[in-house]
């Protein structure tokens, strides 16, 4: 597949007539969020006059929401079908490409150059009316183990504090374990954030990999060929040539002030907590740069982890029963606690054993049903279906309490919750007799343009 940047992946959109552009001003407190939200499964939106109070407009950039809407969207990126994606991302994680090094004079996102940072001349929204303020949502940030050198790819809010200053959420997971490894040795943590990225890297940023585990190798592995870096001005870390700002800087040791409330994907607000501090050295980007922003829990947001999870969860899964089809994370559990698995059943222990194996790997996992291969796992209606005609919930589901859980679920105990388990399936062997679905044999053959 040839290379594919932020702006290749924008004008392939175009040609799909995907695009919807936006002249008129949009304010980039709330409004631009509502926009784009009602347009989260349909359409991509450029605004080229965005305005706010803040924002300085002293180099105007568009804003581009929806940069993916749906699964489809993801498996083009990929060049695979729909089905065929979480095995594409495991086999990218499998067969990992180096990056490669490129001069400066072939990076476009060298073509501006600022060693004094001003957040505010950069177009970011308020999302949600509970917010506490502007927060940056689409970066992909790099950093480096302080003693290996190994990198790191993640994505994480980051909220405006100040012309060089943004508060960070970091979740226990690979940053925040470099983070404290430098805090350990009393060090800055040096950071970059990559804004304006095409849906390869966003998703290679999400993937559940090892510790160490460079992201930009499966990146590499999806594109086909190494992706170009080059390094930063002002931090020892390397950035995609192609992206459209990079911002780079530090996270300074032992310092915490109050991140959040911020809206986050489960649909309510994460409270205020006391959080990592960025203070920024550098801005680079492109001379007509493009910022891209990622509308929180709207689809592209919840694809981008639910993909990657889907993914993971196969693999795992996999290993304890062999015969599951496909499995997908549902729109109505915000994509990441409601999971449902297509499998075959093939002995009266397999379907547990599927929905153990998920609530094993996937810590938001909260509710996961299996269905047979008669039901279309993409389709909530045909699961409440199954659920309604081939389960009886005093044999057919069950309860663990006290497994780990998403701490963003107001209803559980921080990061600890219960899990259920719904066996939708019909018993071994009566797919053709009691459990026999209705069947016209034109299903799935008629054009009612012949008709009508
Ligand atoms: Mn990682």
């Amino acid at each position: 597949m040839a290379y594919q940047t932020f702006r290749d992946w924008l004008s392939l959109l175009e040609q799909r007539g995907r695009v919807k552009h936006i002249s008129r001003p949009v304010d980039l407190t709330y409004e631009l969020t509502a926009v784009s939200k009602l347009c989260q499964s349909q359409h991509t939106l450029c605004f080229s006059h965005p305005v706010s109070d803040t924002y300085t407009q002293s180099m105007p950039m568009p804003v581009v929401a929806n940069s993916a809407v749906c699964r489809e969207d993801f498996a083009q990126a990929l060049g695979v079908s729909v089905p065929e994606l979480p095995e594409r991302l495991l086999w990218a994680q499998e067969h990992p490409l180096a990056p490669v090094m490129v001069s400066r004079d072939s990076a476009p996102v060298k073509e501006v150059i600022q060693t004094q940072v001003n957040l505010y001349d950069l177009p970011v929204p308020v999302h949600h009316e509970g917010d506490n303020g502007a927060f940056l949502t689409s970066g992909v940030l790099i950093a480096k183990n302080p003693v290996t050198g190994e990198r790191n790819l993640s994505i994480h809010r980051m909220q405006i504090r100040g012309e060089n200053q943004l508060g960070i959420l970091m979740v226990p997971h690979h940053l925040s374990a470099l983070q404290q490894m430098a805090e350990e040795r009393n060090e800055p943590l040096q950071i970059a954030v990559c804004i304006g990225l095409d849906p390869i890297l966003l998703l290679a940023s999400q993937a559940i990999a090892p510790m160490g585990f460079d992201e930009y190798t499966i990146a590499g592995a999806l594109y086909g060929e190494g992706i170009p870096l080059v390094p930063c001005e002002t931090v020892d870390l390397e950035v995609p040539a192609h992206c459209e700002i990079v911002l780079e800087g530090y996270i300074p040791p032992h310092v915490r002030k109050p991140e959040g409330p911020f809206g986050e994907y489960p649909q309510y607000y994460s409270p205020q907590e006391d959080s990592q501090v960025v203070t920024l050295t550098c801005l680079t980007c492109r001379r007509d740069a493009i910022y891209q922003t990622i509308i929180p829990a709207a689809e592209e947001h919840l694809l981008l982890g639910a993909i990657a999870r889907e993914s993971h969860m196969l693999d795992v899964i996999r290993q304890a029963v062999p015969h599951v089809r496909t499995l997908q994370l549902e729109r109505g559990g915000n994509r990441r606690t409601n999971l449902v698995i297509q499998m075959e059943k093939k002995t009266g222990g397999d379907v547990r054993a599927a929905l153990l194996a998920a609530f094993a790997c996937a810590p938001e996992v909260k509710f996961a049903v299996a269905v047979d291969t008669d039901v279309d796992p993409f389709d909530s209606l045909d699961v409440l279906w199954a659920i309604a005609t081939r389960c009886q919930p005093d044999e057919d589901t069950f309860i663990i309490p006290g497994v780990h859980a998403s701490a963003m679920d107001p209803s559980g105990h921080g990061k600890i919750g219960a899990k259920m388990g719904i066996d939708a399936t019909a018993p071994l062997g009566s797919l053709q007799s009691r459990f026999r679905r209705i069947k016209n044999p034109f299903d799935g053959a008629i054009d009612l343009q012949n008709y009508f």
